[in-house]
């Protein structure tokens, strides 16, 4: 596939340009397929990093794109309302847990944890009982802004920013049989008169490798949180919206968090926007006469009206549209495929959460994302017109719902040649 343009001066995220690799210009897309300059096709296993749910160019979603656009392109928000945020917040109060009564917009998944976590930080700023230390999970991703990589595990992605993160306490990742010590961390840490909040990925770590957890954990963590009065921040930026089976992934646990920050699939995936909600008593401890204790914080774009038109079609989608059927059935093809390739070849931990399937690949390797496998296997993939994007020997498919049978079958045949081959 192409070469990439010496002539271009992007500055693509989370690319070694010294590489050279290639860098393929796609020109449109349909469903689950893309469609490059140069003529070929790419099935997109991993719905373009997680974002796009029920398919590129969903039809309903671009016609109200379209429609907005026609009408109202931007407004201040500080102050001045328009019609698709009034729709959108009314949406996602009717669709979303009853106890989370406000919705604070932002534009991505980083400034939706970024408004989380001063939203707990204003919170017992304004009880007169400031705590500031953040509880969060080994191996834990929230975006790469300061405050979410502070939140988020420390590795080869920040150490040259190290000095500007802010400390947090860890607690271990539950892995099968250790989740006691996972529980006894976390309530040891809410048991100091600092801990303001715990912020968590429910269920599914993504960016640190798909690592899958146990709900009756998620259900216990939150629980403690809640005898200790510790605000419990739930991250569904990647996990919300059908990824794991559910609506939301808390679902499975029977919980909900005090602020829940949702992004890639609330408008479907086709333009950027992102809500932080909140419960009644975070929003009631910035409520004041006094101007100083506002929540001091706002984006230009902040409820972008377009992007709000997309994220209400989207919810239409959910609400008309039998979407948890299609992701259920997903979530079947999705396991059978990896018993079926257990079968024949050999991998390590084999595992699946609703439309996810990832298995690890034994590598030569040290493992972890520098891993020189994973590259190597973007390129064979890519050569059998497949978009996967393996986390070091971590390969996982993530695909829009609407996925073909022939087309998902083509990204596990590519994986199956990938791990007989590698
Ligand atoms: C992707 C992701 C983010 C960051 O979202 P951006 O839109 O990329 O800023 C935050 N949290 C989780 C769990 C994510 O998967």
């Amino acid at each position: 596939m192409n070469a990439p343009d010496p002539a271009s001066p992007i500055w693509h995220p989370f690319t070694q340009h010294g590489l050279a690799e290639p860098i393929p210009l796609v020109t449109h897309a349909a469903g689950a397929l893309l469609h490059t300059a140069d003529g070929g096709t790419v099935i997109d296993a991993i719905s373009s990093w997680w974002v796009t749910t029920h398919g590129h160019c969903h039809p309903r979603i671009m016609t109200a794109i379209a429609e907005q656009a026609g009408k109202l392109d931007q407004i201040i928000f500080a102050g001045w309302t328009h019609q698709p945020a009034e729709e959108l917040a009314a949406g996602l109060r009717a669709m979303m847990p009853a106890s989370l009564t406000r919705v604070f917009f932002s534009d991505s998944g980083s400034t939706s944890v970024e408004v989380a976590l001063k939203m707990a930080l204003g919170y017992w700023h304004a009880r007169g009982e400031p705590r500031h230390r953040i509880v969060v999970m080994e191996h834990s991703y929230h975006g790469d802004t300061i405050g979410a990589m502070s939140v988020g595990a420390r590795g080869v992605f920040n150490r040259p920013y190290e000095p500007l993160l802010f400390d947090v306490a860890r607690i271990p990742f539950p892995a099968p049989g250790t989740g006691q010590d996972t529980l006894d961390a976390l309530e040891a840490f809410c048991k100091t008169p600092d801990t303001a909040a715990l912020i968590v990925e429910p269920l599914v770590l993504g960016a640190g490798g798909m690592l899958v957890y146990g709900a009756d954990t998620l259900a216990v963590m939150r629980d403690i949180c809640a005898r200790h009065g510790v605000l419990f921040i739930a991250d569904e930026v990647m996990t919300g919206w059908g990824r794991t089976g559910t609506l939301l992934a808390c679902e499975q646990a029977g919980v909900v968090p005090d602020i829940l920050c949702l992004s890639k699939g609330l408008t479907g995936g086709a333009v950027p926007l992102a809500v932080t909600m909140a419960s009644e008593p975070v929003f009631q401890a910035h409520w004041s006469g006094e101007r100083a204790r506002m929540f001091f914080h706002s984006s230009s774009y902040t409820a972008n009206p377009i992007a709000c038109a997309a994220a209400n079609a989207n919810l239409a989608i959910w609400r008309e549209e039998p979407v948890l059927q299609v992701v259920t059935d997903l979530a079947r093809r999705q396991a059978a495929w990896v018993e079926k390739l257990g079968r024949f070849c050999h991998f390590d931990n084999p595992r699946t959460l609703g439309t996810i399937a990832a298995l690890d690949l034994r590598t030569q390797g040290e493992g972890g994302y520098l891993d020189s496998l994973a590259p190597r296997l973007m390129a064979f993939f890519r050569e059998r017109g497949v978009l996967l994007r393996p986390l070091g020997n971590t390969v996982y498919v993530m695909p829009p719902y609407c996925i073909s049978d022939e087309q998902l079958g083509q990204i596990w045949d590519a994986i199956g040649e990938a791990v007989i081959s590698f």
